[in-house]
């Protein structure tokens, strides 16, 4: 007999992250949100850092367990080493950080890009992964280890015309997570990315027709756009003991987008 291989199912898979802190940026809403709802789900204690704090606050409020919510731009340095003050300040631990945080640009091809678009998406989806990254490492290595997720993209793999500096930045996340894998294992601390196809959040669906959403769907071999729990469980994983012997990878998590 012939069993019909069952679709995805909403479920519910639990880590043990009890005793831990997760810092999550970006927090507030989509793939951020869906991070602090599994970490906090499998007993982790949860810091929802974004830029807009009521957001996070609503996200905080649905969550189980001890919650901290910060306000933090991640694109400013001094911000971003006040996040992680304020969490070591409240938990006096920081084992597992997601960066998160991100915003999309223009779609404009590079000849019309204008230098001050370039610059405000890379501050965010770079130099912003640069900033956490930086004080996460500082803090971790004096804590003796941790787990660091950088959130790239696909398109930290591939280009996607009308967005050059969106997939520049990304492409900086991977190489960035490589380099600070490679400077601190040696201290415990383990640096991964995630490669998201397109996933169902404010961020794509804001400027989204039925024409581009079906042309984006077609992308993507499974059928479909992503759930920001398939990329939160990714995110769990990678920072969870299973993934003990993970660090400096990329992993895509896209309905096979870039096996095409
Ligand atoms: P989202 O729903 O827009 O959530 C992003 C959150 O980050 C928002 O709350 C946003 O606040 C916040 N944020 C933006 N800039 C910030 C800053 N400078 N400092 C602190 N917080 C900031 O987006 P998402 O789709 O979940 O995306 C999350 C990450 O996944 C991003 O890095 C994105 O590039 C990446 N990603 C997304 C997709 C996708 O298809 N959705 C695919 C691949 C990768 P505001 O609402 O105020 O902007």
């Amino acid at each position: 007999m012939i069993r019909a291989v069952p679709r995805y199912q909403q479920s519910v898979i639990n880590y043990d992250f009890a005793g831990r802190v997760a810092l999550v940026t970006g927090g507030g809403s989509g793939i951020g949100a869906a991070c602090a709802q599994v970490f906090a789900g499998s007993g982790a204690r949860v810091v929802v850092a974004d830029r807009d704090l009521d957001a996070a606050k609503k996200v905080a409020a649905g969550l189980p367990g001890d919650t901290l919510t910060l306000d933090v731009d991640v694109s400013d340095p001094v911000a971003v080493d006040r996040m992680v003050d304020q969490t070591l300040g409240r938990f006096e631990q920081l084992d597992i950080a997601v960066n998160n945080a991100g915003i999309s640009g223009s779609r404009l091809p590079v000849g019309e890009e204008t230098p001050d678009d370039w610059r405000r998406v890379v501050s965010v989806n770079l130099d912003g992964v640069f900033h956490c990254t930086a004080a996460e490492v500082r803090a971790m290595r004096r804590l003796g280890g941790g787990a660091i997720v950088n959130m790239a993209s696909i398109l930290g793999a591939v280009g996607f015309p009308n967005a050059g500096a969106y997939v520049a930045a990304k492409h900086g996340v991977v190489g960035l997570t490589q380099n600070t894998a490679l400077e601190y294992a040696p201290e415990g601390i383990r640096v991964n990315a995630v490669g998201p196809g397109f996933i169902q959040t404010p961020l794509i669906e804001s400027a989204m027709t039925e024409e581009t959403r079906a042309a984006l769907v077609a992308l993507h071999p499974l059928g479909r756009l992503g759930r920001p729990e398939e990329v939160a469980h990714l995110v769990a994983w990678l920072s969870s003991d299973a993934a003990s012997f993970v660090t400096g990878a990329y992993y895509p998590v896209d309905g096979g987008y870039l096996a095409r």
